[in-house]
């Protein structure tokens, strides 16, 4: 039987350790970090996503800012927003929930976030920085999050054989990067991969983040593999990953969950990203009163 690998209560102790943090500036002095979070239109599962992102940050002292703008703003007026919130100092981190509606440029979008701000990662400068190895980056969160849910298990990614299916540049492509970064050998899967089942079947380390319902089998595992899934799905009603768990639970050595592997520890990833952003704001004043 696998491993449970439990992002849940791994990120429970993480946010109590932030929460502590947080704390221990404020009675230095400082203000709460801060956190703006956009929100276009009413997509029922992006309203989900973002409620549980603002709740976890309220719960340990980041104080989220929220904006819903109606399904029908314009992509001047959300740039126009955004470039007030890369203005204002009391503003640490900027998050745009993706997907956008149709008639706004994504990329424009993401490239107007300062990449100061750019707690979620997706600038190309920020990318670029996990890409070249350049420690003061945002890596994106889910990416972020795997690396500190598998460090905490104890399993070690350097020299492994790691099988990434999905190369999304949410998920997939800047994971890939981290994983290199890590120095283990990636083999990167995507829809146009000839045959998956060749580069799963011979990973150590198998993650799948491409959003189809149990697309990993028992057979496509191999014995002992750690097993990470990220995808999320609706199945007959209920909340499924990419992996077919029940199965490949008896093959791996350990195993995410989902829901309560690696959903946690991206919302976890967020909040460490958001204190980066604002350690880095003060880090002058930081080193002088905390030598
Ligand atoms: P995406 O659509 O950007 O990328 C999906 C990738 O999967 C693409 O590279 C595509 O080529 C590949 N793919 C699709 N079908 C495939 C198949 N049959 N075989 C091989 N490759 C296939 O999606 P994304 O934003 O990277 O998200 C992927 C999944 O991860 C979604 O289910 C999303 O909801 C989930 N997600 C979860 C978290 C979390 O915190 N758990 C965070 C972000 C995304």
């Amino acid at each position: 039987m696998a491993v449970i690998l439990d992002g849940k209560s791994l990120s429970k102790k993480i946010r109590e350790e932030i929460k502590n943090e947080v704390e221990s500036f404020r009675k230095k002095g400082f203000r709460n970090p801060s956190l703006a979070v956009i929100l276009v239109g009413n997509d029922p599962a992006s309203e989900i996503y973002v409620n549980n992102k603002r709740k976890a940050c309220e719960k340990v002292g980041i104080r989220s800012l929220f904006y819903h703008l109606p399904e029908d703003t314009s992509e001047e007026k959300l740039l126009g927003l955004i470039y007030e919130l890369n203005q204002d100092e009391e503003v640490d981190g900027i998050l745009v929930q993706l997907p956008l509606p149709k008639h706004i440029d994504q990329t424009k979008v993401i490239l107007s976030i300062s990449p100061e701000k750019d707690v979620d990662g997706f600038h190309p400068e920020n990318m670029g920085k996990l890409a070249a190895q350049i420690e003061d980056g945002f890596i994106p969160c889910t990416p972020l999050g795997i690396d500190i849910l598998l460090r905490h298990y104890g399993i070690e990614v350097k020299g492994k054989d790691v099988t990434v299916v999905g190369a999304g540049f949410i998920v997939g492509r800047p994971l890939s990067l981290l994983l290199l970064w890590r120095n283990a050998t990636v083999s990167v899967c995507h829809i146009h991969t000839k045959d998956i089942t060749k580069f799963t079947k011979e990973a150590d380390i198998l993650i799948s983040a491409t959003g189809v319902p149990h697309l990993i089998k028992a057979d496509m595992v191999k014995e002992g593999a750690v097993v990470v899934d990220v995808g999320i799905s609706r199945l007959n009603g209920k909340i499924v990953g990419d992996v077919d768990f029940e199965n490949v639970k008896e093959k791996a050595s350990a195993i995410t969950p989902v829901p309560g592997g690696v959903g946690p520890m991206t919302v976890t990833a967020l909040l460490l990203n958001t204190l980066k952003a604002y350690k880095k704001k003060f880090s002058h004043l930081i080193s002088t009163t905390n030598p």
